[in-house]
């Protein structure tokens, strides 16, 4: 999609600190990282939000997370644990409307999220 920032990170028009990248998904670090680890994962398909997804992108969001595994045994912090999530519309400050899970660790996680 021409307008959307991830698209354009994932066809390499606006540059990213790309940590992993394969023919369906890349991850690039957050420009304002919330801990010492905070990865995006993303998939090369345009999908707005998990409000979109549709069975036929099951496998799709289910190698993300296999991409977020293999990023946090790269990362170092796969043994103290880690948190991926999807943020989802206003509510919970989706501000990217391309879906990408956040990889967030290196620091202890509160719980319930703020
Ligand atoms: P959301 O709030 O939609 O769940 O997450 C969007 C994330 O994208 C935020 O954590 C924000 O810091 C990050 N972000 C926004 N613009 C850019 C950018 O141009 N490059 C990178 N690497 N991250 C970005
Ligand atoms: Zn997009």
């Amino acid at each position: 999609m021409s307008d959307c920032l991830f698209c354009k990170i994932a066809d390499k028009t606006i540059p990213a600190k790309l940590v992993y990248e394969d023919d369906r998904a890349l991850a690039f670090r957050d420009l304002n990282p919330q801990a010492p680890t905070h990865v995006l994962i993303v998939p090369r398909k345009h999908i707005p939000s998990l409000n979109e997804l549709t069975d036929a992108d099951a496998a799709l969001v289910g190698h993300l997370h296999v991409v977020a595994r293999q990023v946090a045994h790269d990362e170092g912090i796969a043994a103290d644990g880690y948190r991926v999530l999807f943020n989802t519309g206003k509510l919970a400050g989706q501000t990217v409307f391309h879906i990408h899970l956040h990889l967030i660790g290196g620091r202890a996680l509160g719980w319930p999220p703020g």
